[in-house]
């Protein structure tokens, strides 16, 4: 997460009741005061510089934002995340304890690529984990609207990678970062990454043999033996989770940056984002705040419109540009007017639980593998049938 305080020091809005009433009556004045302040944040556009306690209002406002939506997700994960294993738990002794949340097929996103090219060939969702499509398919949609914005809103990850970066700005003080001629043969890391998965799974890869993977006991119960690799990390994935995390600090979003095949594909897809960051050059005072600002290391405050694939859509330069006429999410073709932080956070948002909702009613969310059969298959995991793809 940023390391810039969030509500806790917001400055008082217009509406907001005096301190002397007190109580929960004051504190629902004061959580519906904000609401609106939050909801009519950048309503307008003034072309003055902000100063002093509006600029920070308008600032944290912003980051809040985004720290509440990121916050609703993690949650979401980690409700989802409890509710698996308690499942899990209750398969290992023979009895089924609630419901396998469908949710947790998001961190299937090899699945979620076969379930693709399967949808591409057959016009068919395939009926094992049909969430990890579903939810791949959302997260390229959001890319399709705000770039990058899964990775900077939604993705557990990503706010791991923020709060490293928040530690490490505390613990050197600045925010760390490779040399240029370093940092760009790195960052095509990611999309060779991408490129082996994209060209084993749709080059290589027959429908027949796609078919057979989908259907197959290693991916019926992949959800398992993912909960598995991670309980019992060997010490070789541990060292390489620690050395990650420890990259991180030296090296804030080195993950995302660098590595993640997932950030690369929405990387490419957010290219036709419709919305994007733009400068009004006229309105710029040239402060530089917005290229300080930016995790992606991008040179907001020289460039006119941001159509880079690294751009995380997360809205840190427009926070921190004191002139809210001067940086603003846009797009100049079918959507007249700049898209407001709180509209963003609710668009993105409501597509997410629509796009679920919609799979849920066309049957298109729910696992096909029934609880019968987990019963039967997590006592032989260790069986040749589910070491490999088969
Ligand atoms: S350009 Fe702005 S929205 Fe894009 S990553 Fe940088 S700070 Fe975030
Ligand atoms: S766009 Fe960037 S450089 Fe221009 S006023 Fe805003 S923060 Fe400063």
């Amino acid at each position: 997460m940023s390391s810039e305080p969030i509500a806790r020091d917001l400055p008082p809005t217009e509406t907001n009741p005096p301190a002397a009433r007190g109580g929960l009556a004051a504190l629902a004045a004061r959580a519906t005061a904000e609401s609106e302040a939050l909801w009519s944040l950048d309503r307008e556009w003034p072309d003055e510089t902000l100063k002093g306690r509006a600029y920070r209002a308008r600032r944290l406002r912003i980051r809040l934002l985004r720290h509440a939506v990121q916050g609703l997700f993690l949650a979401l994960v980690l409700w989802i995340g409890f509710d698996f294993v308690r499942w899990v738990r209750g398969l290992e002794v023979g009895r089924i304890v609630g419901e396998r949340p469908p949710g947790v097929d998001g961190f299937l996103p090899i699945s979620g690529l076969m379930s693709l090219r399967h949808l591409f060939h057959t016009g068919e969702i395939s009926p094992v984990h049909p969430a990890a499509l579903v939810i791949l398919l959302l997260v390229i949609g959001m890319s399709l609207l705000v770039k990058k914005a899964f990775c900077s809103w939604v993705c557990p990850v990503g706010a791991v990678s923020e709060a490293l970066d928040s530690l490490s700005r505390r613990l050197f003080r600045r925010r760390i970062s490779l040399p240029r001629w370093l940092d760009l043969p790195l960052r095509s890391l990611k999309y060779l990454l991408l490129g082996f998965f994209a060209w084993a799974i749709f080059f290589q890869m027959t429908p027949a043999l796609i078919a057979e993977f989908l259907a197959a006991p290693y991916n019926r119960v992949a959800d398992i033996k993912m909960l598995y690799f991670f309980e019992n990390l060997s010490p070789f994935a541990g060292k390489v989770l620690v050395g990650l995390a420890a990259l991180s600090l030296l090296v804030p979003y080195a993950w995302c940056r660098y590595l993640c095949p997932y950030g690369a594909l929405l990387g490419i897809t957010s290219l036709l984002a419709p919305f994007k960051i733009v400068r009004h050059a006229p309105s710029c005072i040239d402060c530089g705040l917005c290229a300080k600002a930016c995790p992606a290391r991008l040179p907001v405050d020289r460039l006119q419109r941001i159509h880079s694939d690294e751009c995380f859509g997360c809205l840190s330069c427009t926070a921190d540009c004191p002139v809210p006429r001067a940086l603003r999410l846009e797009s100049p073709r079918w959507y007249a007017r700049p898209l407001r932080p709180a509209v963003a956070a609710v668009a993105l948002v409501a597509l997410f639980g629509a796009g679920v909702l919609a799979a849920r009613l066309t049957g298109n969310w729910q696992n096909s593998v029934p609880d019968a059969e987990y019963l039967h298959r997590i006592h032989e995991l260790d069986g040749p049938q589910y070491d490999h793809l088969r």
